[in-house]
């Protein structure tokens, strides 16, 4: 129930960011569909290549597993694991590529003590408990006129914003680190770099919207229910 009802803050804040993420969403389906189409010349599987990483980082404990899905590949932290997903793991494409080198990035920054990701594994358990009260609390405090919950409630669901705020740098950092290791390591050559690029930024739009749709929510939060003191 993540709203109360339609207002103009709906119209001005809420769907232009809908209307992005959407966007971003396309975009990054589209560009990953298209250079899954282009074959990397050195004939390895996006799994392969993802062992040689992790391997030449002196990751030999971080495992590598199957996981069923589009686009749902990622690091486990917690189980030191990498889960590539059905169009990633066998694939020899540049855009798979792309992908399993990121999530590389990921295990690299856990073992560097990367402090943006420290950071952001600090405040998941505050922001699993606050996206499950903060609108409920708004809603309660709203509805008995006790501004001080409603308060509480828009705090929680600030720390929501942050968390996307500090998704951000982390995941251009992977990306910018498997970019790094794909060139100077020769894994991919010349125009191959520059299209697993374009899959990468593809990808980090979505989480520029993700931020984005979660400031624009706090925002029309503070401003239907965190002035009710200036009124009373
Ligand atoms: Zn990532």
């Amino acid at each position: 129930m993540p709203y109360f009802y339609i207002d103009r803050y709906y119209w001005i804040l809420i769907i232009p960011t809908m209307l992005f993420a959407l966007w971003a969403q396309s975009k990054v389906s589209s560009t990953f569909n298209k250079y899954s189409q282009v074959r990397s010349s050195r004939g390895l599987s996006a799994a392969q290549i993802c062992r040689q990483i992790l391997d030449s980082n002196g990751l030999y404990h971080v495992r590598i597993e199957h996981i069923s899905g589009n686009l749902t590949d990622h690091f486990d932290p917690t189980s030191n694991v990498v889960r590539l997903s059905d169009s990633v793991y066998n694939s020899c494409s540049v855009a798979s590529i792309g992908v399993a080198a990121h999530e590389v990035g990921h295990a690299i920054q856990y073992a560097v003590g990367y402090v943006p990701i420290r950071i952001r594994a600090a405040i998941i358990p505050v922001t699993n408990f606050g996206s499950k009260l903060s609108m409920p609390m708004i809603l309660l405090g709203f509805v008995f006129g006790w501004q001080p919950l409603v308060n509480l409630g828009i705090i929680l669901f600030s720390l929501m914003t942050l968390f996307q705020l500090v998704t951000l740098p982390v995941e251009l950092n992977a990306s910018s680190r498997a970019l790094r290791t794909l060139e100077g390591d020769n894994i991919l050559y010349g125009e191959e770099v520059s299209q697993a690029r374009k899959v990468l930024s593809a990808a980090a739009l979505t989480y520029v919207a993700a931020l984005l749709t979660s400031a624009a929510q706090l925002l029309r939060l503070i401003l239907l229910y965190g002035r009710r003191n200036n009124r009373d």
